[in-house]
This record gives structure tokens, sequence and C-alpha cells, in this order.
């Protein structure tokens, strides 16, 4: 195994992001840790130092070599959680024993710790925590439960872990680099700021057109509604667009443009859209550097949209997606589209890991949120309507004849959780279920809403005037009006997606 940062903060961190991905949970258990022992593994305490004459490293060392045989029964705190009651020491013991390590190992304290947390029932609530407060106060009084739980101290404990938070998180979002690779730079406006989501997603596009990395900024300029991270020309050149810190404007979905770096790739001008060997192989190189900066060393395609946007990456982990999930049309086309298995597979070699045997996650079990199943399409679809009308992203598969509506399909079973208990506590009567189904066309056919007219326009790109055929300016509200929508209501929703 072994653990994953430069800093026992660090460490901490990436070994609970996958298990406590909720960062208000994490970080107010985070902020208990500090004050329990300061992430000091061997940590004794301080009282139990002058009352044993000994320190942190020869109680550690004794209890090791067998020259000390009190450990269990001593009553002292030891440990990041200051493990002190004496059938809780005993398991620690047991356990450091059962793994052949020391007792004062960081790693497989750790590890204890998430044991302890799992058998308390505890990851689940830290999982639905809504401040870093309400998880720290979770932790000092349902875990560590020292004597003094008054409020100085639960203030106290939150601001660590606040502390914490900013010093590992938003020092990361200060660090994120453009990559180096990039040898024009042309800036477009076009953009929504800080990403609110971390990169875990990249999403190669077709530019449509065999365009200079120069010419693929031009297409952006002010006014304009799209834009992209990374442009590869069609001699293998790459330039910057928007800043890898910035959430492009580019695969037609928020959600996706949120935490995926887009590239635009050049291409030919009609299906497949086929690429030139010079683009490719940037692509693989880009992705590869991307990957690397964000801290990934494995690029996944499922080739499955449901799969693909349902997965919760680990903290290695980067899913490629593609903008024909979020729109209709067919970028990246099909000459890319077929190779995205190959790309994930080039990436993922040369970052070290191992490529085709091992470019899926190892159990195919996906734990599913499920909030009803009806043998009646059309009430599925009201099901449907009313999860999403709560802010899920929620669709219907088709099990054995029943319509059952579902909000994620998770690897992770604790991420399952996590999300049934927000389900749920938005009112919906939820469960977890492993079967898989077919998938159920998302919308039931109907008159278009100013939304949906809204997206198409959202949808339109730069290179290619098939992607949104309602244009721009006067033409735009001309068309709008042929067709029998208010324009201008129209326009407020376009206004909403940027
Ligand atoms: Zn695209």
């Amino acid at each position: 195994m072994g653990l994953i940062g430069n800093t026992k903060e660090e460490q901490f961190y990436n070994f609970f992001l996958d298990k406590i991905p909720n960062l208000y949970g994490l970080f107010g258990l985070a902020g208990n840790i500090r004050a329990e022992s300061n992430f000091i593994s061997t940590n004794l305490q301080n009282s139990y130092e002058k009352k044993l004459c000994m320190t942190d490293d020869t109680y550690t060392t004794s209890v090791d070599n067998g020259d000390y045989t009190n450990f269990i029964k001593d009553k002292a705190g030891y440990g990041i959680a200051q493990w002190t009651y004496w059938s809780r020491k005993q398991s620690l013991y047991e356990y450091a024993r059962k793994l052949s390590r020391s007792i004062g190992d960081y790693e497989m304290q750790l590890n204890h710790l998430y044991n302890e947390l799992k058998q308390y029932g505890l990851i689940d609530k830290l999982n639905g925590a809504k401040s870093i407060r309400e998880a720290s106060d979770i932790i000092l009084t349902k875990y560590e439960a020292p004597a003094d739980q008054s409020e100085k101290v639960q203030i106290l404990r939150a601001k660590y872990g606040q502390e914490l938070y900013d010093e590992l998180v938003n020092k990361e979002d200060t660090t994120m680099s453009n990559s180096s690779l990039v040898c024009y730079t042309g800036l477009s406006p076009n953009h929504s700021g800080a990403r609110t989501h971390s990169i875990d997603r990249i999403t190669p596009h077709c530019v449509v057109g065999q365009l200079s990395c120069e010419t693929i900024c031009a297409c952006f300029p002010a006014g304009r509604d799209a834009s992209c991270n990374y442009g590869i020309g069609t001699d293998g050149r790459i330039s910057l667009c928007v800043e890898e810190k910035n959430r492009s404007w580019c695969s037609s979905s928020s959600a996706n443009d949120q935490r995926a770096v887009t590239i635009e790739c050049a291409s030919d001008k009609v299906e497949p859209y086929t690429m030139n060997n010079a683009v490719y192989k940037s692509l693989v190189k880009l992705c590869t550097d991307i990957c690397k900066r964000n801290g990934k060393n494995k690029l996944i395609w499922f080739g499955d949209k449901d799969k693909s946007l349902n997965y919760n990456p680990a903290s290695n982990e980067m899913v490629i997606t593609v903008h024909r999930w979020f729109a209709n049309k067919s970028c990246p086309g099909d000459w890319l589209y077929s190779r995205l298995g190959d790309l994930a597979n080039r990436v993922t070699s040369a970052l070290g890991g191992s490529g085709s045997s091992n470019n899926t996650p190892s159990d195919g079990t996906m734990y599913r949120v499920q909030v009803g199943a009806f043998s009646v399409k059309s009430n599925a679809y009201n099901m449907l309507a009313s999860v999403k009308s709560k802010g899920f992203d929620a669709f219907i598969t088709q099990v054995d004849g029943m319509y059952k509506v579902q909000v994620g399909a998770f690897s992770v079973k604790a991420n399952a959780d996590a999300q049934l208990k927000k389900v749920k506590n938005a009112g919906f009567d939820a469960f977890i279920t492993t079967k898989a189904g077919k998938q159920v066309s998302a919308s039931q056919p109907a008159k278009k809403s100013n939304a949906e007219i809204a997206k198409e326009i959202y949808n339109g790109t730069c290179s290619d005037s098939r992607w949104s055929t309602w244009g721009t300016g006067s033409t735009r509200t001309e068309r709008l009006q042929a067709a029998g929508y208010d324009a201008s209501a129209v326009q407020k929703e376009v206004n909403k997606l940027f």
C-alpha cells in the first residue's frame, strides 16, 4: 500500500479522500486528530511521559519489543486518536500485531481509525455532515469523547479542521497549473472563473476543421459563448485558450466542464472527423501531462455514458467523457471515439500504471441508489422529474420489465450510502441495489421548453454551424419567434447556463 503525500496531513487527506468524499466530514475528523495528537502516531499522552518516565519513542519501542507489558491497561492516551480505554488499546495492539507493524505505525493507525469509524457507524454520518463544525462535533461527542466537550473545545476543533481545509484544499487550487507543453497562449474571456469541482475528467473534442492551434484560440472571442481549455493544432502544436484552473464553456454541460479539462483537436470537417497522427500523439502527451500535474496515475475510458457520469473516481483516477453525451452531436467524431480506449491505455502506461488489462476498476459491482420502480413508464418519468427538481442527476433504467428511477451508481459502497442519505434527506424513499439494467431515454417526447431550446443554443460551437441552428443576435430572435418561442424568455435561460 503505502501512503501518498509529503506531510502527515497530506497523507491523512489522501487516505480518507475516497472514504469520506464529503470534505466537511473529512476535515471535521482531521481537526479532531490535530487536537488529539497533531497527527503524530507515536504520541504518548504528555502527563504519562512524566509518570512512566518515557518519551514517545522509548514508549513505542518498548511496546514493540515487549519490554513494556502494560500498554493495554495503563490508561495512557496513545497514537493519532489518543486511544486510552483498555479495550480500544487492546484492539489497536492486536491489529498492529496482526499486520506485524509497529504500534506507532501511521498507516496501520489510519486503517484502524477507519475501521473503528465504520464500526461506530460514523462514516455515513461524516458523509452526511453539512459543515465542518457538524462533522467535528460528531467525532468529538461520538468518537473521541474527551472529558471536556464544552463549546469552547467544539469551536477550537472545528477551527483546526477549517485551517487544515484551507491548507490542503485551497492550496491545491492555487497551485493548479497549466501544461508546459503549450507553445501558444491566446486566452479567451469565455469562461466561468475558478472551477467549483476538482479536476477528475478529460473531455476531448473535434474542432471540425484542420486548424492551427492559434486559430483554435481565435475561435473563441468575446460574445461567442464557447471556449476550451486547450487546443491541438493540425501539426500537433498545443495552445492554451482557458487556464486549467477555470471552467471552460465546451461540452454543453456545466457539471462536466466544472471538473473536466476540455481539449479541442484539429479534425476533418465531416464524420468520422478524422484527426492526423501528430494531433493524436499530442493528445496522448497532453492527457498524460494533465493527469500527472493533477495527481492521477490512471486514465479510464468506460465507453458507457451512465457508468462514466455516475462513477466516483478514486483520488488517483481520471475519467474520459465526451461531448455527444451532453448534446445531440457527434463530437468528438467516430474516429477519435473509437480510439478512446487506446488513448486511456497509452496515457495510463505512460504514467507507469498497467494499461489494457487494468483500465477499468477491479470490482465490477456498482451500488445504485434507487428511488422508485414502476410498471407504467409515465409514472417513472414523473418521479424522474420530481427527483431532478431537487437537484439530483437521475436516470431511468429498465430491469425485468420495471422502470426504475436511480440517482447514481457507485463502485464504492460508502459513496452510495452518502448519496442515499442525501436523497432521503430530500424526502424520497430510497434504497441501494446492485442490480444493473437497460438504460431508458432520459426525456419523454414532448414540446420543447425554453430551457431546452436554450440548451441547444448553448451547445452551438465555433466551427460547425450545424451544431446550433438558432444562430446569434437578431437572426436568433427571428428564428425563435418564427418557431413560436418567446425570444427574450429563451435568452434568459441561455444566460443562466453561463
Ligand atoms: Zn465538442
